[in-house]
């Protein structure tokens, strides 16, 4: 109820066995930083900043897109806030941009793809961010990056910007805030080694990794039925990507849809990952779970998942598992 809420929002996320799992927000609109304080995330894990660009047919400058960051991040009162670029396509920016429409929009020109085609997109919201570091802890994130050249080629955007903020005497960051990739490719998932040595953190996006593995459409009906984060194809992708993080040395979280499904908390927990991002409204229920779990056996019970031939053998170990 609603007690046990309010208990929970200042409760530690460390589980029975005393492992910290830090749990954080995933932010659509401003709006939402309030629901950000009451559930009491660590931070914000995600920032979709395609909230500017929607519904219009102009393009939002620096000075707007600064003010909303520099907003979320003054909100968030020194705690970690994790911008990610425009993770938009021509399907929606067809009309501003002068696009041509994609026949396959999931597989176009979108993303950081669509940002270091128009590199006045990214640079604008580089500087954007920027200013908004100013005032609290952010980090930048990369969607859809399938190559390391895209994270090189997007660095020496952030390098260019850097620069000339210098030159104008324009104060910057300090440090300067990490830049990190999306793993929502399975070609990402699979170079994770290559990727973790420029990498400043990973962040895994469940949503589109299941998408992109199975070649499912996720916003098609007629496939939903074969949408399976618990496709073990899915599952070794996360694993080998979360290895990889860790050999490197550098943060890795999961901001999918999975991150805020009690139901899995003891799995994504057991594949070693201890950063969580998610909707609000999940995060209570995720921190009670985690409150509950002992580390070493949830890590034995995602070795046992790794093996199983199928979703299905996968949701009903599970199910066993969080019945206990
Ligand atoms: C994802 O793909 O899992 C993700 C977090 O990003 P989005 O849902 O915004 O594509
Ligand atoms: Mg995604």
């Amino acid at each position: 109820g609603r007690r046990n809420l309010l208990r929970l929002r200042t409760v530690p996320s460390i589980s029975r066995d005393g492992v910290a799992v830090h749990l954080q927000a995933n932010v659509e609109l401003p709006s939402e930083v309030d629901s950000v304080h009451h559930v009491g995330a660590e931070g914000i894990g995600l920032v979709r900043s395609e909230f500017l660009f929607m519904n219009r047919d102009s393009l939002p400058g620096e000075d707007e897109q600064a003010n909303a960051f520099c907003d979320l991040v003054r909100h968030m009162d020194g705690r970690p806030v994790t911008i990610r670029t425009l993770d938009l396509g021509g399907e929606k920016l067809g009309h501003a941009l002068k696009l041509k429409p994609s026949a396959n929009p999931a597989l176009g020109l979108r993303a950081v793809r669509l940002s270091l085609t128009r590199r006045d997109l990214l640079y604008t919201q580089f500087a954007a961010i920027l200013r908004a570091g100013v005032l609290g802890p952010v980090r930048i994130l990369l969607p859809m990056v399938s190559t390391i050249h895209e994270l090189r080629d997007a660095r020496a955007v952030l390098s260019e910007v850097v620069t000339s903020f210098r030159r104008a005497n324009r104060p910057l960051p300090d440090p300067l805030p990490p830049l990190g990739v999306m793993i929502e490719v399975p070609a990402a998932a699979l170079s994770a080694d290559a990727l973790a040595r420029e990498a400043e953190f990973f962040a895994i996006g469940t949503n589109d990794l299941t998408q992109y593995a199975l070649a499912i459409d996720r916003t098609d009906e007629s496939v939903a039925h074969l949408y399976d984060p618990l496709h073990p194809a899915v599952l070794r992708l996360m694993h080998f990507a979360t290895g990889a993080a860790q050999a490197a040395g550098i943060p890795v979280s999961v901001c999918g849809e999975m991150a805020g499904d009690p139901g899995l908390t003891a799995l994504l927990v057991g594949l070693g990952l201890r950063e969580l991002s998610m909707a609000t409204y999940a995060l209570p229920g995720v921190k009670q779970c985690v409150r509950r779990l002992d580390v070493g056996t949830a890590t034995h019970l995602a070795h046992r998942i790794l093996g199983q031939p199928d979703g299905q053998h996968i949701a009903d170990l599970l199910r066993r598992f969080n019945e206990d």
